[in-house]
C-alpha cells in the first residue's frame, strides 16, 4: 500500500533511535545530529552525551571492548583518543546508573577524564566540533574483536554483570608427583 509521504517523513526521522552499539565517527553525528532536529522529540530531554579518555596505559580501541551497551538508542564511536557515547533518553542525573550498565567495570578504572553535554543546543554544538575531526583520525574497533576473548570474563544478565566462572584444577599431575 501506498504510504503517505508525511508517514515516511515520520518513519525516517526515528531511524536513529534504532541503532545500538558501535558506529563510525560520521554515522554517529549523524545520528545525534538528526536526534537533535527531531521536533517530535522533547525539548532537551533527548539524552546525554558523554566523551571520556582512557587512562595511560589503556588504549582507546581496548577501551571500547568494554563498552557494552544493553538499550535500542545507545551509540558510541571512538576518534581523537576518545570514546563518545549518546545514551538516548537517559537523564544527566542517571549517567552514573547508564554506565554502570554498560561497563563491566567502574568507568573510573578505564576512563581518567569526561566531559558531558545534555541540553540540545550543546550536544549540537558539539557535534559541530566533532565533525571537524579528520577521517585519518576516527578509530575503527579492533579487528576480530568478536571472535576473539574478550577482554574480562563477565556477561550481563539484563540487571547485573557478572563474572562468569571459569572450573580450575588446583593441582596437576606434574605438581602431585613432584610434593
Ligand atoms: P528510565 O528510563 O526512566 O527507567 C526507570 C527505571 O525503569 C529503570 O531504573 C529500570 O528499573 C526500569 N527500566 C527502564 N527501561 C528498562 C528496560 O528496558 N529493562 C528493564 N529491565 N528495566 C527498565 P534504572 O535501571 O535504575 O535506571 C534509571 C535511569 O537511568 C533510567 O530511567 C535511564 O534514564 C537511565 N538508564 C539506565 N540504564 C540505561 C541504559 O542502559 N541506557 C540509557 N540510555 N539510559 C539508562
Ligand atoms: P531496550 O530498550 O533496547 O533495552 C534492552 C535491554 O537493555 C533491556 O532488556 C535491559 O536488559 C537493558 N536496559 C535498557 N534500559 C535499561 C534501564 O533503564 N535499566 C536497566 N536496569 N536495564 C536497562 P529487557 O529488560 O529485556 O527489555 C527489552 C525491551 O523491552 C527494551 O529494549 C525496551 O524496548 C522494552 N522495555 C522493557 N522495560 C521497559 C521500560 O521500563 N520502559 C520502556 N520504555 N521500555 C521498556
Amino acid at each position: 500500500r501506498h504510504v503517505p509521504e508525511e508517514i515516511s517523513t515520520l518513519l525516517s526521522m526515528t531511524q536513529p533511535m534504532k541503532l545500538r552499539g558501535f558506529q563510525k565517527w560520521d554515522t554517529f553525528c549523524d545520528a545525534v545530529s538528526n536526534m537533535m532536529n527531531n521536533t517530535l522529540l522533547p525539548a532537551d530531554g533527548k539524552g546525554v552525551m558523554v566523551a571520556l579518555r582512557p587512562v595511560p596505559g589503556i588504549r582507546i580501541e581496548q577501551a571500547l571492548t568494554l563498552c557494552r551497551p544493553n538499550r535500542t538508542g545507545d551509540i558510541m564511536t571512538i576518534g581523537d583518543n576518545r570514546l563518545v557515547l549518546f545514551l538516548s533518553f537517559c537523564r544527566v542525573n542517571d549517567l552514573d546508573t547508564a554506565l554502570n550498565h554498560i561497563f563491566p567495570l567502574p568507568t573510573g578504572d578505564i576512563f581518567s577524564n569526561r566531559m558531558v553535554w545534555f541540553e540540545d543546543n550543546l550536544i549540537s554544538a558539539e557535534i559541530v566540533q566533532m565533525r571537524l575531526l579528520k577521517p585519518e583520525q576516527w578509530g575503527k574497533p579492533l579487528p576480530l574483536a568478536a571472535s576473539k576473548k574478550p577482554v574480562l570474563n563477565a556477561t550481563h544478565d539484563g540487571h547485573a554483570w557478572r563474572r562468569v566462572p571459569e572450573p580450575l584444577r588446583l593441582l596437576q599431575d606434574a605438581e602431585e608427583r613432584a610434593s
